[in-house]
């Protein structure tokens, strides 16, 4: 059945929220989102729900661990990046949903050999679920973490002489080694497959195998630390195209990607989870029955890579605690591009004498106070940087300014849907 009403579209009968209404509006930062849909007699129609944003379901997770981790049994929690005073995680059942994940993923045959690959807050328990599905093909696995660019041809020579087959990693470390592999002149022969959770296969990654792996056949578990697996995709399969896993619920409203798990085993239900991937329906070439979904953003990084483990929001309460600082402002220029970078903008308090230092003093204050932040500019630096300016951008004729803008190509844009609903973590846990 497809449902259609105007700009909304599903497939399938949508599920009854009335169960994950009853669990959610037992948590305090959620319950007044829910009240008013769970009061009176009659059972509540999914669509007449209001959507849920990144942010609340951080705070959501983040209040259940504080307040009451009974409800947290049977759950695996991940931390996915936020600050030092409100950490951002995701919370998935410690089954992973292996059961419903597993018969339509089948990428492993007897005799491979698998080595996953972790990285280091980005959906660390998909490498958990990678080894569960080759267990479950009884394939034996090697879980490493992932190489440093310094230390990849150390690495493809150890998997090379082990009889290294198949490999399970992230999207953003397998497109680096096929990178690497690609200028360096390696071929990857002893390599035939690829797993990897997060985004969906991308024209440029296809165009990288096309031209240089060729023998390289690829599958991806569709999802984020937020949302977990939804959706998945074969060698076979279109590009930015996934198939929606039967144990949850997809819409596209207004061009947007919403999901719905009501699944029993679900730590922290979603209903009408805000995604912030762009999306529509298609047709696969792979000719696996049912709708697919294609991507038009990729799902981990709603405003780019960065911003996967750093909420922009969470650097301006960061810079604030300082006496120095006055104002702060965050700019994202040019995301999902090779460049992005993070810029913090301060404006220093009239007595504060500014020096050659006082940027980089601030920047190590918000690099430390900051979960995440580190790792993900170490290998480039000049990623995140601060701006000591006496003015933020569009500001205002009372000084105030927008705490977030996105610059691309030269021109600073509103921010877009995905951060629609973020506050700040410190007005919250403070
Ligand atoms: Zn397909």
């Amino acid at each position: 059945m497809t449902t259609n009403f105007g700009s909304r579209t599903s497939h399938g009968e949508a599920p009854s929220p009335a169960r994950a209404l009853d669990k959610l509006s037992r948590i305090p930062v959620l319950r007044e989102k829910y009240l008013g849909h769970t009061a009176g007699g009659s059972a509540p129609d999914l669509f007449d729900l209001p959507t849920l944003g990144r942010d609340e379901l951080g705070r959501a997770i983040d209040t259940l661990v504080r307040t009451d981790p009974s409800a947290l049994t049977r759950a695996s929690l991940h931390v996915m990046g936020g600050t030092r005073s409100t950490m951002r995680m995701g919370a998935v059942p410690a089954d992973l949903y292996l059961d419903e994940i597993a018969p339509h993923v089948r990428p492993f045959e007897p005799g491979d050999l698998f080595t996953t690959l972790g990285t280091p807050f980005h959906m660390r328990a998909c490498q958990d679920l990678h080894n569960g599905l080759a267990a479950r093909a009884e394939v034996p696995t090697l879980s490493m973490d992932a190489p440093t660019d310094q230390m990849i041809d150390a690495y493809l020579e150890l998997f090379e002489r082990h009889g290294v087959n198949a490999l399970g990693t992230t999207l953003d470390t397998f497109r680096s080694l096929l990178r690497y592999c690609a200028a360096s002149g390696r071929d990857l022969g002893f390599l035939h497959k690829v797993l990897w959770s997060g985004p969906a296969m991308d024209a440029a990654t296809r165009s990288l195998i096309r031209t240089y792996f060729p023998h390289l056949r690829t599958w991806s578990l569709f999802g984020s630390s937020e949302t977990w697996i939804i959706g998945h995709s074969g060698p076979d399969c279109a590009n930015d195209t996934l198939h929606p896993l039967p144990h949850q619920f997809t819409e596209i409203v207004d061009g947007r990607m919403l999901v719905t798990v009501v699944h029993e085993k679900a730590v922290v239900p979603l209903l009408r989870y805000e995604t912030g991937v762009e999306a529509e329906w298609a047709a696969c070439a792979c000719g696996l029955p049912g709708p697919a979904v294609r991507t038009h953003s990729r799902i981990d990084a709603p405003m780019g890579p960065l911003s996967r483990v750093v909420s922009p929001l969470d650097l301006v309460p960061l810079a604030l605690r300082l006496d120095s600082v006055e104002a702060a402002q965050v700019v994202l220029v040019d995301p999902h591009t090779e460049d992005e970078r993070l810029h913090l903008r301060v404006r220093l308090r009239p007595e504060t004498q500014p020096d050659l230092y006082t940027g980089e003093w601030i920047r190590q204050h918000v690099l430390s106070e900051s979960l995440g932040l580190s790792e993900a500019t170490e290998e480039a630096p000049e990623s995140f940087e601060v701006i000591v300016s006496r003015h933020m951008l569009r500001e205002r004729p009372d000084g105030t300014a927008p705490d977030f803008l996105v610059r691309e190509g030269g021109r600073l844009q509103t921010p877009s849907i995905s951060i629609h609903d973020q506050g700040s973590y410190d007005t919250f846990s403070t």
